[in-house]
């Protein structure tokens, strides 16, 4: 075979292509010869180079294009087969998907990544280099876009039809850089250099419109109806990205919808000569999916925030009524087609958008258009704490949407009506459910308390944080309507999890029980067979070994701090909040430090503090978390009274592809959050799927996990959500705690006395002030029980043959946290769909 494009020391590289086997009639085959050919063709055909010239980034595109060409055939019948299908479709929208790299995972699915690494390392090149090519795409912020992204792996894998729909943000999460010990934020252009994952659908562009007025007008019926005169329009072009499925035929499609201008509304004032103005419109539609806000847990309360959501949401929901009007005459039965699930209330403003296209542009009745709508979505709530609700102030919500004010009004009308017909009397019940709320004369749209009243279903997403909901967030509701609550504790997928993150793992127990444990994970529990096993164990305890040594040259080279590998790797990475408590980790950093400086023989069990976090750009007291983590380890890490017995490591940029090579490498996972703040966690479950031992409190799926993982093999510590919930109420002083506690007031006067910022008292005196004045979270009143539980893990961690048993028990004790566990819940329990077999063959 002639190879045109190759040169001919090329030829020679590929020395396994036989001129008998015709690769070019396999184009998307999974030969080595037919995967080489493509991969080949792609680098030459797409960008334009050979091998002479490529750069590691062009032989990443060459080959996420020709593993993107292996998930088509399968994708396109995946969509052929919804629109064709009349089973339910889930609907999953969300303003964030984490998904974290593609490439990997997607070779992992398909279950071929072991034979591609083989062919790329046949031809001279680093596969892990050419992974690590690929931009992590950050389209959100945190614990909630990444669920979204293991939901879909989930789905795909379990044959679900379904399509999860978001914003294309132009620009994720920003990159997180220190500067002095300071976060510094960096733009995060992922999209800079192309993206092969995604395939723009320009032909099903939808129109959104915004702003403006309405007004009334009677039909050639003589019905009055409303008409919405917007403003402006903006266009909402899709973007696909294939998901596929662990080892199954369904590709499901992620939709990200892209902002652009419409060229059609700008062409008269492209006439008129008014050039720029038309640019500037351009501009102006484009800036709705131009970024990512940053926040996690707190609003941020911007008219270009509302805007985003309200773009998702209306294009998503015009996409699936064209859809289903392709094969249905009407929209009586939408509900029948679609379970759209709300991810928190970002996507909420779609109850009132379905109500507006059923009623006004689909001369639905009131009464049939909310019927339809009720049980078309369901709610997911992902936070107890009540400033992180969203409520919009209906003035900035009316002036870019007047028409779904109107309906919003006029849900909570009838619903209020219903209210005090259930309940006659009781206006402060009335009053905690209306969806409006007024505060000092400004009225404010409960965005929560609209997804509740437009679903059939509302769920929390641990044990503890549902019923929480339904004692106290959403109390009302639940005594109205019991029947509509359900939890669905939070899972992650163990392909990205355990597979892509952990292969040595993942051979091992492989090796042992085969390989069905990644579609069910419950049959870890087979490798408990081996715990007495000698040989077992230490191939277990090597392999972490062999994890922390691969994350400590990471750490050398990134930030230049050399680590011990027989320390205990003592873990915080997720976002930085002060409910997640990061400084109480740093108040027992300084308060080992404290008993090294007054007696520098002290036995200390050797451990490594690793930190890595965002904070909001904002969030100020979080900022100065990362400076104090920072400073404190300028301080110890250098001491040579230390003597390299502690050491403190903040990680910049934590994200998914830094969470692959960190979760397998802890020997330690802090989840102690102050209990009943935190609604799930997801990293806890990544933690203890890879071995890693929990100290934590009873908070979130904290709880569940030492359920299933069992008392004895987690370290439990401090107040309970009653107990902290008690305190608050009669009185909580953290005065009482420091003067009586001579440790915790080293600790504190340490940071007081500027001893960590060049003798500056002022630096950290925000962070000293509020623990001692206020203390919303109750790190004080914990400290003790934390000191106590760390002294705990010291002690465990000595015993190496007790340490790996409960690691290995953590690791195949945790099948309820595969999000295949989840999905298939809200699939039986509030979706109602079952599973579609994508036939390739007619
Ligand atoms: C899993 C994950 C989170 C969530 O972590 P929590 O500890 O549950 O808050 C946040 N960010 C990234 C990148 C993750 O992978």
């Amino acid at each position: 075979m002639e190879n045109i494009y190759l040169s001919e020391t090329e030829n020679s590289l590929a020395p396994t292509i036989e001129p008998t086997i015709k690769v070019e009639d396999d184009r998307t085959g999974m030969s080595p010869k037919a995967l080489k050919r493509a991969f080949f063709d792609n680098l030459f055909f797409l960008q334009g180079t050979n091998r002479a010239d490529a750069s590691l980034y062009d032989y990443y595109v060459a080959l996420a294009y020709t593993i993107r060409d292996r998930l088509l055939l399968r994708f396109l019948k995946t969509v052929d087969t919804y629109k064709t299908e009349q089973g339910k479709l889930v609907c999953y929208l969300s303003a964030e998907f984490l998904m974290g790299r593609h490439l990997g995972n997607n070779l992992v699915n398909l279950g071929i990544y072991d034979e591609v690494r083989q062919v790329i390392e046949e031809l001279g090149l680093d596969f892990d280099e050419i992974l690590e090519q690929e931009p992590d795409p950050g389209l959100g912020n945190g614990g909630l876009g990444r669920l979204a992204a293991c939901f879909l792996d989930s789905l795909a894998s379990l044959e679900i039809p379904a399509i999860g729909y978001g914003i294309r943000y132009e620009f994720g999460i920003f990159h997180q850089m220190l500067k002095n010990g300071w976060q510094a934020e960096i733009p995060d252009n992922w999209l800079r250099f192309g993206n092969p994952w995604e395939l723009p659908r320009p032909d099903e562009t939808v129109e959104i419109k915004l702003g403006g007025f309405t007004e009334l007008y009677h039909d050639d019926k003589g019905n009055t109806k409303v008409n919405w005169v917007p403003e402006r329009i903006v266009l909402a072009i899709p973007h696909d990205t294939p998901v596929p499925g662990y080892k199954t035929n369904t590709v499901n499609p992620l939709r990200l919808w892209k902002a652009e201008a419409s060229e059609a509304f700008n062409f008269d004032a492209f006439n008129s000569g008014q050039y720029d103005q038309a640019v500037a419109e351009k501009m102006d539609a484009e800036t709705i999916s131009k970024v990512l806000y940053p926040n996690d847990n707190t609003p941020a309360g911007r008219e270009l925030r509302l805007a985003q959501q309200y773009f998702f949401v209306c294009a998503s929901l015009q996409d699936l009524i064209r859809l289903h009007l392709k094969t249905n005459k009407s929209l009586d039965n939408f509900y029948e087609r679609f379970s759209i699930q709300l991810n928190d209330t970002h996507p909420a403003v779609a109850i009132a958008e379905l109500m507006r296209l059923l009623v006004d542009e689909n001369g639905l009745t009131w009464e049939q258009a909310w019927s339809i709508t009720q049980k078309t979505f369901a709610y997911t709530n992902h936070t107890l704490m009540p400033e992180a609700l969203e409520r919009w102030p209906a003035s900035l919500f009316g002036k870019l949407l007047p028409r779904h004010l109107e309906i919003i009004y006029l849900i909570n009308h009838h619903f209020l009506e219903d209210v005090r017909i259930w309940f006659p009397d009781q206006e402060e019940l009335v009053s905690k459910l209306s969806i409006i709320e007024e505060v000092r004369g400004e009225k404010l749209i409960r965005m929560a308390n609209l997804a509740c009243v437009g679903s059939h279903s509302i769920n929390g997403v641990a044990a503890l944080h549902t019923e929480l909901l339904k004692k106290d967030t959403l109390r009302e509701f639940a005594l109205l309507w019991p029947k509509k609550f359900f939890n669905k504790t939070n899972g992650v997928t163990p392909r990205r999890w355990i597979l892509l993150s952990n292969p040595k793992l993942s051979q091992l127990i492989s090796e042992k029980i085969g390989d069905n444990w990644l579609k069910d994970l419950s049959e870890m529990r087979q490798l408990e067979a081996y715990i007495d096993d000698p040989e077992f164990c230490t191939r277990w305890r090597n392999i972490k070994q062999e994890n922390k040594q691969n994350l400590a040259a990471y750490i050398l080279k990134t930030r230049n701090i050399e680590v011990d590998v027989n320390s205990i790797f003592d873990v915080q990475v997720k976002r930085i909040h002060e409910y997640k408590r990061q400084h109480l980790a740093v108040l027992h950093i300084i308060a080992l430090y404290n008993r090294i400086k007054q007696n520098p023989n002290v036995e200390i069990v050797p451990k490594t503090f690793i930190f890595g976090g965002k904070a909001a750009p904002g969030y100020f007291m979080a900022k100065l978390i990362i400076k104090l983590v920072n400073s404190v380890a300028e301080i110890v890490n250098k001491d040579p009274d230390v003597a390299g017995r502690i050491k403190v490591v903040f990680l910049p940029n934590f994200n998914v592809s830094l969470g692959q090579r960190i979760y397998p490498a802890a020997d330690l996972s802090e989840q102690v959050s102050t209990a009943g703040k935190e609604a799930s966690g997801t990293g806890n479950m990544k933690f203890a799927m890879n071995g890693a031992l929990t100290i934590g409190t009873l908070d979130g799926a904290n709880i569940e996990i030492r359920e299933e993982a069992g008392a004895e093999n987690f370290f439990l510590f401090g107040l309970t959500a009653e107990e902290v919930y008690a305190k608050k109420a009669e009185g909580y002083n953290p005065m009482d705690y420091y003067t009586h506690n001579r440790e915790l007031k080293g600790v504190i006067d340490r940071i007081k006395s500027g001893y960590f910022s060049y003798g500056d008292p002022d630096l950290f005196k925000p962070i000293v002030d509020s623990l001692l004045n206020n203390d919303q979270y109750m790190l004080l009143a914990d400290f003790q029980s934390y000191i106590d539980c760390q002294e705990k893990v010291s002690q465990a961690y000595k015993d190496q043959e007790q340490w790996t048993r409960m690691s290995i028990l953590n690791s195949t004790r945790m099948a309820k946290f595969s999000s295949d566990r989840t999905i298939r819940e809200y699939c039986n329990e509030i979706w109602k769909v079952s599973p579609v077999k994508i036939q390739l063959e007619d």
